[in-house]
């Protein structure tokens, strides 16, 4: 197939490279340089959405919000200037349902079809191939984007569309309750003079055990903080999150805790580091450091 990939961030790279393996492809980003290695391996390059739409079967899309994924879909260079009839729209990106939905009637509406499949893993999976990713849609139309799916991970369908969005809403929704959960109870572990190895054995070792922890544990205590996902996004997610659920009628007050507190971790300067430095934040308030011991 010839797909076109848009969004060649720290996912959306390794993602375009695996399906370079199986599909011819043409590859945008906001900022050419992060497409060059690409268009080095012999990726074409387009100037516009518009025109890496132009004779595409599929274009994928993994950008960074919803204002992102409105820009690039109709802007005035928008993908939707370009679409062939009955080209395949597949949004990767993590947005909400509402984006999800109003994107599918655009592209409905220019005679094309749309799938939401979002995913889920950070950056080694994605290099990997491996990911996990949910696809909402016409049933005929995941069947139709599978052979693309498929060489960036797992999917496992879950519905119409905008329902690949809500899965990964719940699902960050989680993660991030997991995550400022861990970071706090790490500060308190070492506030109270625990060894923080020890305790990564102990909540690795019962029913709270979790691959999060197991992997991000050790490198928060040797202060890694790399972005494998950026604090930055993970709020954007709990914005999006809470306005889903505020529309389907559902207060979340512990999730817009969690939200403001990765606010202010933002506010406080960590919001380019990953997701794990919220840690930092508690740190400063507890004024003291987790380590190693
Ligand atoms: P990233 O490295 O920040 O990349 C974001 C991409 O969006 C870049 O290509 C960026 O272009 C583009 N972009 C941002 N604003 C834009 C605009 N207004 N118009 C056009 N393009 C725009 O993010 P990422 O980590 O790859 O994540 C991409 C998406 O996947 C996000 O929705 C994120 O929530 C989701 N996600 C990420 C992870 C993860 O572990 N990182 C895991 C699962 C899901 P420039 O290069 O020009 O800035």
């Amino acid at each position: 197939m010839n797909v076109a990939f848009l969004g060649l961030g720290t996912m959306g790279a390794p993602m375009a490279a695996n399906v370079a393996k199986q599909h011819s492809l043409t590859v945008w980003n906001r900022s050419p340089a992060r497409a060059q290695p690409l268009v080095d391996a012999g990726a074409r390059l387009a100037a516009t959405p518009a025109d890496a739409a132009r004779g595409a079967d599929a274009i994928v899309l993994m950008l960074a919000d919803p204002l992102a994924v409105h820009a690039v879909v109709d802007g005035e260079y928008g993908l939707l200037a370009g679409l062939a009839p009955n080209a395949l729209v597949i949004d990767m990106s993590t947005v909400d349902v509402a984006t999800a939905r109003v994107t599918d009637a655009k592209v409905r509406a220019t005679g094309g079809r749309f799938v939401d499949a979002p995913v889920s893993g950070t950056r080694k999976p994605a290099v990997d191939g491996k990911l996990v990713i949910m696809a909402g849609g016409d049933p005929a139309d995941v069947a139709r984007a599978r052979p693309i799916l498929d060489t960036m991970g797992r999917v496992v369908p879950v519905g119409g569309v905008g329902q690949g969005m809500a899965a990964k809403l719940v699902l960050n929704g989680l993660g991030a309750h997991m995550m400022t959960g861990f970071s706090a109870m790490l500060v308190l572990a070492a506030r109270l003079g625990l060894d923080l190895r020890a305790m990564l054995e102990v909540i690795g070792s019962g029913a709270f055990s979790s691959p999060l922890y197991t992997s991000k544990g050790p490198r928060m205590l040797a202060r890694d903080f790399e972005p494998d996902f950026t604090l930055k996004l993970m709020h954007k997610d709990q914005e999006l999150v809470l306005a889903t659920a505020a529309e389907n009628g559902y207060a979340m007050p512990t999730l817009a805790t969690i939200r403001d507190v990765l606010a202010e971790a933002i506010t406080a300067g960590y919001g380019d580091g990953d997701l794990s430095g919220v840690v930092r934040l508690f740190e400063d308030w507890a004024k003291t450091k987790i380590s190693e011991g």
